[in-house]
């Protein structure tokens, strides 16, 4: 099989780092996105031990500035894989959210994803057929309380993407990616993650665990995935389904 080229955005811990060490060794080369590269030298040295290929684009999904001068320094012709995956959450209450937070949420989560897309574009439009994965949740689709701006954020996203994919000119495949909690720095302080009931309103009985949902993306970039290019998939243990809310 050719190799094939993808950018991983937030790609240095938590989910993204998983989803970049688990496409460098299906044979892509790896761009990991990270805003400092100190904290991502350890995962770019244990890809190339583990046989892989990658190099590291430094830039905040939020400043077009700096996502344009990575588009110069990117080595590759063409993008086979864009995955919008970083994100950020301030869980509060909602009468407590302050603007500054509303919009810094909404720049990263919606607008970042979206400068990063606008910008690679091109190189997309290079590729036989490219796939762009957003990483959405679950609260894009059923918001859990004190989670408004992150709620919005991700429901944009999801959004975009199947609006996206109905633009038949595009030779692009969109999905959004919604997973339930999953056990990472981006949850450990909120509320509902220290409350040990929580499990209990997961059907699965425990948290997706980041290498499930490498796993997933790894599918959905997959030829052979049988879904319909703007699908949303939920990927959170029968979570939403339930009546019973926290
Ligand atoms: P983490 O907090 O562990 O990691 C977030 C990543 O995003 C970090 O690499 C962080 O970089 C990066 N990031 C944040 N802001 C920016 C920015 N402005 N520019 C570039 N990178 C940025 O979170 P997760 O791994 O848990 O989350 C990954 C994605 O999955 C997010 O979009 C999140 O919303 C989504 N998700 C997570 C769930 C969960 O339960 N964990 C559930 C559903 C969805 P840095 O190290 O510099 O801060």
């Amino acid at each position: 099989m050719d190799q094939k080229i993808a950018l991983v955005t937030g790609g240095n811990r938590g989910i993204g780092a998983v989803i970049c060490k688990k496409l460098a060794l299906n044979k892509y080369f790896v761009y990991i996105n990270c805003r400092n590269r100190n904290n991502t030298q350890d995962l770019f040295d244990e890809i190339y031990r583990l046989g892989g290929n990658a190099d590291i684009l430094e830039f905040d999904v939020t400043d077009l500035y700096q996502i344009e001068n990575a588009f110069k320094s990117f080595a590759h012709s063409r993008l086979d894989l864009l995955v919008n995956n970083a994100g950020i959450l301030k869980d509060n209450l909602i009468y407590q959210i302050k603007d500054l937070d509303w919009e810094k949420i909404i720049q990263t989560n919606f607008f970042g994803a979206l400068a990063v897309y606008k910008v690679f574009h091109p190189k997309l439009l290079a590729s036989d057929l490219a796939t762009v994965i957003n990483i959405g949740s679950i609260s894009g689709i059923k918001p859990r309380k004190g989670q408004l701006a992150y709620a919005v954020s991700k429901s944009m996203l999801i959004e975009w993407t199947k609006l996206k994919s109905k633009n038949h000119n595009d030779r692009i495949h969109y999905f959004s990616l919604s997973p339930g909690p999953v056990s990472t720095d981006l949850i450990k302080d909120s509320p509902w993650h220290k409350d040990l009931q929580s499990l209990q309103r997961i059907p699965l009985g425990r948290y997706a665990e980041v290498e499930e949902v490498a796993e997933m993306v790894l599918f959905l970039c997959s030829p052979t995935n049988p879904l319909r290019n703007g699908s949303n998939v939920i990927f959170d243990g029968g979570f939403i389904q339930t009546v019973k809310e926290a």
